[in-house]
């Protein structure tokens, strides 16, 4: 069925849904974004959602033309109007129509839209078998050239790591930073359980500040497991007692190998079923209403 996409106020049908070929955010990548699940019924975590895009917005000094609240507004409507229950909201804002140049206040308004549609999840057996991990030969950016903090439309640096997975047979990659250290991977945050302890680069290494992320080290404290973020060698990951990514899409995914080499088991370790099951319970019992 055709989906209703909010575009810039309105929701119009899918085949109406469509940006300038002058709008900064296709010609230059000039735009920030995020990605949201809805369980249940419920949008969840939806304020962290707009905080991060929201400091997305300010890192690059783009205007986003509409409040929290009218944000929060437009994401309930565009999931009511296509019946969504259980998926994932898209939220995107551009620079906007400019011209050639590069110059982003030459466009003078920020464009809006929101696509609330099902989500395309990694298969079953990654979460009962293990992802196969690779390490990209792609660095993270250097956090000096654009921080990984912002989530923006420019997903190259991302994209060059995901092609190395794939070409390698699998889905994610781990990337490291300048430094050499552990940072995140294409798409997901990284986190390794030694010794009974949960351990995830810190931001400053070049990771995204995932919503995932930080719901799993709250869940970990309740469960009375110590979380620390140290700077990660591969070493690190590849001697560790467990491994899984976050992400809002993969939610908790078990990493089985890396580079070929096993991780703890093999299978997905105890802790990580354990941080599964809690951040599933909730997930289905909190957020936003729609
Ligand atoms: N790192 C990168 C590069 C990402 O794109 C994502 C997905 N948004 C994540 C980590 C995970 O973040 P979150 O849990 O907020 O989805």
């Amino acid at each position: 069925m055709a989906l209703k996409i909010f575009l810039d106020g309105k929701l119009v049908p899918e085949s109406e849904a469509k940006v300038s070929v002058f709008d900064h955010g296709l010609l230059y990548g000039d735009g920030v974004f995020e990605g949201i699940r809805v369980y249940n019924g419920r949008i969840f975590k939806l304020p962290e959602h707009l905080d991060r895009l929201f400091a997305s917005a300010q890192a690059i000094m783009l205007n986003v033309p509409m409040s929290r609240e009218e944000l929060t507004k437009a994401c309930r409507e565009t999931c009511a109007a296509n019946g969504l229950r259980d998926g994932y909201i898209r939220l995107v804002v551009t620079r906007g129509v400019g011209y050639l140049g590069l110059n982003p206040f030459k466009c003078p308004k920020a464009s809006v839209f929101i696509i609330a549609s099902t989500i395309e999840l990694y298969p079953e057996a990654v979460y009962r078998d293990g992802l196969k991990l690779i390490t990209a030969a792609t660095q993270r950016i250097n956090p000096a050239a654009l921080s990984p903090s912002i989530k923006s439309l420019n997903y190259l640096n991302n994209i060059l790591a995901k092609i190395e997975a794939v070409n390698a047979g699998t889905v994610e990659a781990i990337m490291l930073n300048s430094e050499g250290y552990v940072a995140e991977c294409t798409g997901d945050n990284i986190f390794i359980v030694r010794g009974g302890k949960l351990e995830t680069p810190p931001v400053s290494a070049g990771a995204l500040n995932g919503i995932t992320r930080a719901v799993v080290m709250e869940l970990a404290k309740q469960l009375g497991v110590p979380v620390s973020e140290p700077n990660l060698t591969r070493y690190d990951l590849t001697t560790a007692d467990e491994c899984f990514l976050t992400g809002t899409a993969a939610e908790i995914v078990p990493v089985a190998s890396i580079d070929g080499r096993v991780i703890g088991s093999g299978k997905p370790g105890a802790l990580t079923l354990k941080l599964t099951e809690a951040f599933r319970k909730l997930a289905q019992t909190t957020g936003t209403a729609i």
